[in-house]
């Protein structure tokens, strides 16, 4: 297979090389952005499950508007198991969102000071038993919610990826319980084959409760319906579609390299042990 039959095959990978985003993961939040409005008035943000770092790349450019934003009044943390190539603006922390310590690491980042927003675009591995993923997805999104519990202030946002099954209302019926709006986005950037979506959750509202349990989240009998949108500019690229390689009205196409490779790839210590 040629290089480039991949940039035929997904436009939004292409696009995303063409536009210096580190992966086609940026067009999600920039949709999502574009319907909701999250980043109105936001200084200060944890990204979850950053790496390779296209959302954070993205909030870097929303955050620090003009030269006057310094690291004071903008914070940007983000946290992955992997590491990310730097980028300046953002701190940077390795390490697994489901374990304690790894929220007291981000705290340790804020100092009391409240987050405006947190976003989770977290993906465990798949290992192809839908029900199996579901569970361990659903437990990034609990571990990310247990960390805006502490981290966002009364009023703020939370972003996180689902995967749509069974337990989606009930977990949109857990979501509730801390927000006022609820709503699942699937950004046209996101395949119509894939079953990712988006919680997005508007004002934070916290009424007394206990820490969200994994348990509450598959149990819960009844269910809330909460509005299901797809998000995108009215003409944005259909990402099942395979467009041909030069596009009409758009400079010659040629072909683009990632624009950040993997820093530690698996294959990378593979090859060591040789
Ligand atoms: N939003 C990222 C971007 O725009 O570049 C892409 C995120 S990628 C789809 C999913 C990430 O989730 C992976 O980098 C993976 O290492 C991370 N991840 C999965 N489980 C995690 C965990 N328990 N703690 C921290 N990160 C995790």
């Amino acid at each position: 297979m040629g290089k480039s039959s991949k940039d035929k095959r997904d436009i939004y990978y292409r696009k995303a090389k063409e536009q210096g985003w580190r992966a086609r993961s940026a067009f999600k939040l920039l949709q999502i952005d574009l319907q909701f409005n999250i980043f109105k008035d936001v200084t200060k943000v944890v990204d979850l499950c950053a790496a390779p770092g296209s959302w954070s790349q993205v909030l870097s450019q929303k955050l620090y508007v003009n030269d006057t934003d310094t690291k004071d009044n903008v914070k940007i943390v983000a946290v992955d198991l992997q590491p990310m190539a730097p980028l300046p603006g953002v701190i940077q922390i390795q390490g697994d969102i489901t374990k304690s310590t790894t929220i007291d690491v981000i705290l340790s980042h804020f100092n009391g000071i409240k987050a405006d927003l947190v976003i989770c675009d977290g993906a465990p591995d798949v290992i192809g038993l839908h029900s199996m993923d579901i569970y361990i997805q659903t437990q990034l999104v609990i571990s990310a919610l247990n960390i805006a519990c502490n981290v966002l202030k009364v009023g703020g946002h939370f972003v996180a990826k689902i995967y749509r099954g069974k337990s989606t209302h009930t977990i949109t019926k857990q979501l509730l319980k801390f927000f006022k709006e609820v709503t699942i986005a699937k950004p046209m950037s996101s395949r119509n084959s894939s079953i990712e979506a988006f919680v997005v959750c508007l004002d934070y509202s916290p009424t007394g409760f206990d820490a969200p349990s994994i348990n509450s989240f598959f149990t819960e009998d009844t269910v809330n319906i909460v509005p299901f949108v797809a998000c995108g500019e009215e003409n944005a690229f259909d990402s099942d579609t395979t467009y041909p390689l030069q596009l009409e009205g758009e400079d010659k196409y040629e072909y683009k390299e990632p624009v950040q490779g993997p820093i530690a790839p698996p294959y990378y210590f593979a090859d060591h042990i040789k």
